[in-house]
């Protein structure tokens, strides 16, 4: 087989069932085509909310068709000339072996400045998401107090050293200790809260945070950043990246009020989506690059192999299996 298909939509946490294996033949590319083979295949908790049958950013994922993320591939031959054989290309792209595209949304990706797979993570939408997030929501200001949550993952591990850089202090909130050691050896954050062996979360951070909390990056939503609310300063601002505490519930999540938060510190709540910003893409690759290059910035991966192996790496997210960037390689 050399495809997967979406088989069924997820009831809650998404299982092996939902997921089929086909094999589709792979025509010749026509005038205009070309021939890819997929490199290193982006797993993502997004692509969670594109399994319900839901109105949303981007259009559901229909059941019976492949499922596609963000993909690197390699040009195997071509007839379109804007791309050449031996190109290594990246875009949103079905989850197969090979296929035949005429380039639409794909962009060229050079290996000699960076890994393949970084064009997925802290070079691609990830890191798009992470600067962006943090400088145009958040507008981070020396001195100031920054919390991440999810902050072991692609984003919240970018997100927190961009903090570094802007001299912030940085707590991150992760779920194993094995990760609360990497947010604060390998990516300079200050303080670093296990989420799963931390029975008070609201103490906690109010330990972490002796001056409050002026900027919260979101990346799980739920009851820790219920208790991130109790902490918040005059003028925070909250970017809401992402919620995959909430991403499997069946039903509507039981959640404190916002509002009087928001009103007594006068905060700014906001919603966050990285394809609302591409205006800016050029200026946050230019930054992410440049740090990479002079060595404030380093980036994790969990590189799992094999096209087999697809759907259980986009399972493993929930469980919180990979430090940094989830990748697949074919
Ligand atoms: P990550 O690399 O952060 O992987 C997901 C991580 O989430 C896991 O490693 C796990 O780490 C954590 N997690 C899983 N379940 C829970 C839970 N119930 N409570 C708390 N943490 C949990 O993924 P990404 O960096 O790709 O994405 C991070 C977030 O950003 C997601 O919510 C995603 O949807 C969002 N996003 C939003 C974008 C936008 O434009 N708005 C663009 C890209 C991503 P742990 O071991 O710490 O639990």
């Amino acid at each position: 087989s050399n495809t997967i298909i979406l088989k069924s939509r997820p009831q809650g946490t998404p299982k092996d069932s939902n997921f089929q294996f086909i094999h589709e033949e792979v025509p010749q590319p026509g005038e205009g085509e070309m021939l890819l083979k997929s490199r290193y295949v982006s797993v993502d908790p997004y692509l969670r909310g594109r399994m319900n049958d839901a109105k949303s950013y981007i259009p559901p994922f229909k059941v019976g068709e492949p499922i596609d993320s963000g993909i690197v591939a390699e040009v195997m031959e071509s007839k379109n000339e804007n791309f050449k054989k031996g190109d290594y290309v990246s875009g949103r792209l079905p989850w197969k072996k090979e296929l035949v595209s005429d380039g639409e949304g794909l962009h060229k990706v050079n290996p000699d400045k960076a890994p393949l797979s970084a064009y997925l993570g802290v070079l691609g939408l990830t890191g798009l998401t992470a600067y962006l997030g943090l400088m145009r929501i958040g507008k981070p200001e020396k001195g100031e107090t920054l919390v991440v949550s999810g902050a072991a993952g692609a984003v919240g591990s970018v997100v927190g050293q961009i903090g570094k850089i802007m001299g912030l202090r940085v707590v991150g909130i992760a779920g194993t200790d094995e990760k609360i050691e990497l947010l604060k050896k390998e990516f300079g954050f200050d303080v670093g809260i296990n989420y799963k062996t931390t029975e008070d979360m609201r103490a906690a951070l109010g330990e972490a945070c002796p001056d409050g909390i002026d900027i919260y990056f979101d990346n799980v939503g739920g009851e820790i950043s219920d208790a991130v609310l109790f902490h918040i300063n005059k003028f925070a601002r909250m970017v809401i990246c992402g919620a995959i505490s909430v991403y499997n519930e069946t039903s509507i999540p039981k959640s404190i009020s916002v509002q009087p938060f928001l009103i007594k510190n006068s905060a700014l709540m906001q919603g966050f989506i990285v394809s609302n910003y591409a205006e800016h893409f050029p200026e946050a690759i230019n930054a992410l690059a440049g740090w990479l290059k002079e060595g404030k910035l380093t980036y994790e991966e969990t590189i799992v192999e094999g096209f087999e192996n697809i759907p259980q790496a986009f399972m493993d997210l929930f469980s919180g299996k990979n430090k940094g960037k989830m990748v697949v390689k074919i």
